[in-house]
């Protein structure tokens, strides 16, 4: 197939990889979980996934059974556990493909061993404990003791225990300290001992990196993909992260306006004097939305503001007379030494860089780099 937009998400992997393993160092004596769920955050877990794989990371999650099959036959040797809910219908899809599965509850898990008499193996299980986020796992101490006798099945072996923080982001770390006590304690409860214990996403690794704690795992997700999870983050000084994902075109068309002329569906921009307007062929059908509007654009090095409304495939930008078709332009990232950080673009729209990353379109081919060079 042709590629004839000059559209495109660059995907930079060296920097995926070197953000793994400065995660992994600040880690410490913990391993470190890619977190490749959401087709790696919208980025492309096939290749994310593949490239880190080969380069011995072994430890992975996803939000769904469908990502993690999909994703199997590129991470064979590793563990790779489905965060989110699975049918427990559709378990053995998961024991007959080597993956861990999440238990939220002591009902899920009896369902899960009705199927598990059908089959051969053993399912591999996490156990989702609730401390505080309140979205999947339980928190009852009669139901976990329920939960940790099932665990005497000869079907299900328990590999993990987990939960997870809802404000590591934020800016004190009061409501983690009520999520780890919670944690510490009910993990204390299970008198069986699984291989992995687990609570530390992104932010929780790099706030806590020097602390001791129960845990041997880390699960990383927006870092390896070069953001922080917040300013606050940001701010600890830590670790440099690289940028991954550029958002990149080229001008399709330039013209000379008079003062006065109307831009766009809509007519929500008047030139104030005469103006020079590039159109770029991007637009809200690739993931750049109409609140985009009035954030500025890096054309072939210049600063450009989004006039007027973001139509579904294009959008106009105000120029100097410089700007010629076929200039390069960069809506976040970086590429030919300009720089638009995804925060800032997430920021204007008052929104965060997951989101930014994870709705761009598919319409949008991702092109993958090592040194520079194009995959
Ligand atoms: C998405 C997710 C993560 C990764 O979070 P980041 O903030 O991207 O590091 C970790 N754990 C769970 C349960 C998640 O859903």
């Amino acid at each position: 197939m042709i590629n004839d937009r000059p559209t495109h998400l660059r995907v930079n992997l060296d920097a995926v990889l070197n953000n793994y393993r400065k995660l992994d160092k600040l880690n410490g004596l913990k391993t470190s979980l890619a977190v490749v769920k959401a087709d790696s955050y919208g980025l492309g877990a096939k290749v994310i996934a593949d490239y880190l794989y080969k380069n011995g990371v072994r430890h992975f999650a996803v939000a769904t059974l469908e990502e993690a099959l999909e994703l199997k036959k590129y991470i064979k040797e590793s563990l790779l556990l489905v965060l989110g809910v699975t049918n427990p219908k559709n378990v053995k899809y998961a024991v007959e493909n080597n993956i861990s599965l999440t238990c939220p509850s002591k009902e899920w898990f009896e369902e899960a061993l009705k199927e598990l008499e059908k089959i051969d193996g053993k399912l591999k299980l996490h156990i989702k404990l609730e401390t505080g986020m309140n979205r999947i796992g339980t928190s009852e101490v009669e139901e976990l003791m329920e939960i940790h006798n099932l665990f005497y099945s000869e079907k299900v072996e328990f590999e993990g225990i987990f939960s997870h923080y809802s404000n590591a982001d934020g800016e004190d770390n009061e409501y983690d300290d009520y999520q780890t006590a919670n944690f510490n304690s009910l993990v204390k409860l299970f008198k069986l001992k699984p291989k992995y214990i687990h609570i530390e996403n992104s932010a929780g690794t790099i706030k806590y990196s020097d602390r001791n704690d129960i845990c041997n795992l880390s699960r990383i997700g927006i870092a390896l993909y070069g953001c922080y999870p917040s300013s606050n983050i940001e701010r600890l000084n830590k670790l440099s992260l690289e940028p991954v994902a550029s958002l990149v075109s080229k001008v399709t068309h330039v013209k000379k306006v008079p003062k006065g002329t109307k831009i766009g569906y809509g007519i929500s921009y008047e030139t104030q004097e005469d103006e020079y307007i590039a159109t770029i062929p991007i637009g809200y059908a690739d993931g750049l939305l109409r609140r985009a509007q009035g954030f500025k654009l890096n054309v072939a090095g210049e600063e450009c503001e989004i006039v007027g409304r973001v139509c579904m495939d294009q959008l106009m930008v105000r120029c100097s007379e410089n700007i010629k078709v076929g200039d390069d332009v960069l809506v976040f990232g970086e590429y030919n030494n300009q720089k638009i950080s995804v925060d800032d673009f997430a920021d204007y729209q008052k929104t965060i860089s997951y989101e930014i990353f994870c709705c761009i379109n598919r319409r949008v081919p991702r092109k993958y780099y090592l040194n520079n060079t194009e995959l």
